[in-house]
């Protein structure tokens, strides 16, 4: 068996963490989800045919500010997956907050692979977030960061999709820097 791999889930309260998380997990939308201080997942799921032991820590929105509780968590997990809503720009710009304040903290400590999600993309007639690629020149394609877009809601096979990538770059760092 593979891991634990321990991701962390960061963004605005009400961009759809929880959702993406229970959809990825349970491949099920339940549309309105408990607003708790923290939950914790723990499943193992086939990733590439190989058994994977995942950890997946879902912070409510409002943690998201307190810094220091984060900052110390940070230490403890292989990959962040920071979330926006396409349909709110503030959620946008928290996330780039997040991942300038992740590449901050983890200076000079190893990378941490980030995924960059801008979900509820079915309702693109409210878009108000550039797609990836039209967007601002500033988000450099790096080994270790992933910029996607989904929909819990509506795209089951997508949000399996998104995860999966991460899931599997998340492992071939963690295996580059076990080899250091
Ligand atoms: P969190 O606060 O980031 O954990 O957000 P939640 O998962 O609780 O979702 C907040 C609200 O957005 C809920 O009412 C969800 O039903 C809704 N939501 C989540 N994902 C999607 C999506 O992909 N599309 C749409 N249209 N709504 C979504
Ligand atoms: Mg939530």
């Amino acid at each position: 068996m593979k891991g634990p791999i321990h991701l962390l889930v960061l963004g605005k309260e009400g961009v759809g963490k929880t959702a993406l998380v229970v959809r990825f997990l349970t491949k099920r939308y339940l549309s309105e989800y408990a607003q708790t201080e923290e939950a914790i997942y723990e499943r193992s799921l086939s990733v590439d045919e190989r058994n994977t032991a995942l950890r997946i820590t879902d912070i409510s929105g409002k943690d998201v500010e307190r810094k220091a509780a984060n900052k110390e968590i940070l230490n403890k997990v292989d990959g962040v997956i920071v979330v926006y809503s396409i349909i709110d720009r503030h959620s946008f710009d928290v996330a780039k907050n997040i991942v300038h304040w992740l590449q901050r903290e983890r200076r000079p400590a190893p990378v941490i692979p980030v995924l960059l999600l801008g979900n509820k993309c079915d309702l693109g007639h409210r878009r108000v977030v550039e797609s990836p690629g039209l967007d601002s020149p500033d988000w450099q394609e790096s080994d270790a960061f992933l910029r996607f877009e989904c929909s819990a809601c509506d795209d089951v096979d997508g949000v399996d999709d998104v995860f999966t990538k991460f899931i599997r770059k998340v492992s071939t760092v963690m295996g580059f820097l076990h080899k250091l």
